[in-house]
């Protein structure tokens, strides 16, 4: 009886009706831990006090002012906040109201910038495959998920695609793990040649493989290595945190623990916590002084860029998430989460990879554990734990296609930060019987 075109129809979902803390009820009293953060969003749990006084005592001011003719005190604080905890390098900001619209005009300010410097033949995009950049033509057609693009293919514009660092399946036996980093670098290297070095614009990737692959973090050294390729070549770099940045990792930006600084990054999800859409680019100073003294503008915008709410709602979250109390408490429950995970399903014949860092985990589901042989893909078997976990009063996000885009399931974790030790238990309690459920084990 829905006028809504949900995103899968006939489907009876709860209706959600208060969130606090992890924790979110439903219309029937029903209460569910959100073991996901829906998808890695809700950092700071639902219905965080300091966010909601920072958000309604904007509205109490001014709830939208069009950014052609004002910029505010929020927008600007909170543009000093992320650029004052961002890696050297990451200068400016470029406030949209998600990853999607972050990822979109990251490429646009690629292609600009090339432009501006007179070098407006570079127009080739690489990413990587088994990625997930958003749902609109430019981040879908980047990212290297098959099963969302495949319909939509004709009217994707060109891109391409390189191997993802996906260690558990693609490290070759014998192969250390800097040799697999080379043999990844060189794939990346030979696709810039065949491309015409002078004519790549950027290469885009996410530092912890999020959604499609399930919490998948590089093997070290590879991102040193691309990044030293896109030097060579006068690639811009352009990193995708939407997912794993923002303390999702335990260092606010992920990038951090890979050691290197990009052109371009890209944030939402947790920069807003859930409590408004808002996502960002930040962006090197080489890039706003070609825009600065080029054409003078970035041609860009869109009606809800710098929004005043979300801004407030993003400069407080950014503030709590620097709060040094909160990184030791993503790390240490992420360990815990870990060490839990590996006892629970660690022996699990259909168990086959239980990985990630920080709150963000992933847990990858085979039929059979010593060949890595996934489930036949009609089972649905990400679906079916969904199902069985939400029963359980769980919240969690699994996806399938992990392999390929058609073969392989695996299962996100991303809970709240604030998330204490004895909900990280019932998160592993839950999630076991779950799968096990699932799986028929
Ligand atoms: N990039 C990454 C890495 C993501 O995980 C997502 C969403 O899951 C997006 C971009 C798109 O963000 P949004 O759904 O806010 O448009």
């Amino acid at each position: 009886m829905t006028k809504i075109l949900h995103r899968t129809i006939g489907t009876n979902l709860p209706r959600a009706v208060a969130g606090e803390g992890i924790y979110i009820t439903d219309r029937e009293g029903r209460s569910y831990i959100d073991g996901s953060g829906g998808a890695a969003v809700s950092c700071l749990g639902h219905n965080h006090p300091e966010v909601l006084e920072a958000m309604s005592a904007q509205m109490a001011r001014i709830a939208y002012a069009h950014t052609s003719f004002f910029t505010t005190d929020v927008a600007e604080e909170l543009a000093e906040r992320l650029v004052a905890l961002a890696p050297k390098g990451l200068d400016y900001v470029y406030l949209v109201s998600g990853g999607s619209e972050a990822v979109e005009a990251a490429l646009k300010m690629a292609r600009q910038y090339y432009v501006e410097i007179g070098q407006s033949q570079r127009r080739h995009i690489i990413a990587r495959r088994q990625s997930y950049h958003g749902n609109t033509i430019g981040a879908l057609a980047t990212g290297g998920n098959e099963w969302r693009r495949a319909q939509f293919k004709p009217i994707l514009p060109e891109t391409h695609h390189v191997s993802p660092c996906y260690a558990y399946r693609d490290l070759q036996p014998g192969e250390t793990s800097e040799a697999y980093a080379e043999r990844l670098a060189v794939e990346l290297e030979a696709k810039i040649v065949e491309l015409g070095a002078d004519e790549v614009m950027a290469f885009v990737a996410e530092p912890v493989v999020g959604a499609t692959l399930g919490a998948v973090g590089p093997v070290a050294d590879y991102f040193k290595r691309i990044r030293e390729i896109c030097d060579k070549y006068g690639i811009l770099l352009i990193l995708d945190e939407v997912m794993c940045g923002m303390g999702r990792t335990g260092t606010i930006f992920a990038m951090e623990q890979e050691g290197i600084v990009p052109d371009l990054v890209t944030i939402a999800k947790g920069l807003g916590g859930g409590f408004q859409p808002i996502g960002a680019v930040l962006l090197s100073e080489k890039i706003y002084r070609a825009f600065a003294d080029g054409s003078g503008l970035f041609q860009h915008g869109h009606t809800y860029i710098g929004h005043p709410v979300a801004a407030a709602a993003a400069s407080k979250v950014v503030e709590i998430l620097n709060r040094p109390e909160l990184m030791t408490n993503v790390i240490k429950m992420g360990d815990q989460l870990q060490a839990g995970l590996d006892e629970a399903l660690g022996q699990s014949p259909h168990v086959g990879d239980i990985r990630g860092s920080g709150l963000l985990r992933g847990i990858e589901i085979v039929s059979d554990r010593d060949t890595k042989q996934p489930f036949d893909p009609a089972l649905k078997i990400h679906a079916r734990i969904k199902k069985e976990a939400m029963q359980r009063g769980l919240m969690c996000y699994p996806m399938g296609g992990t392999i390929d885009g058609k073969n392989g399931d695996h299962v996100l974790l991303a809970p709240p930060y604030i998330i204490k030790p004895d909900q990280i238990d019932a998160i592993v309690e839950r999630l076991a019987a779950a799968i096990n459920s699932a799986v028929g084990g």
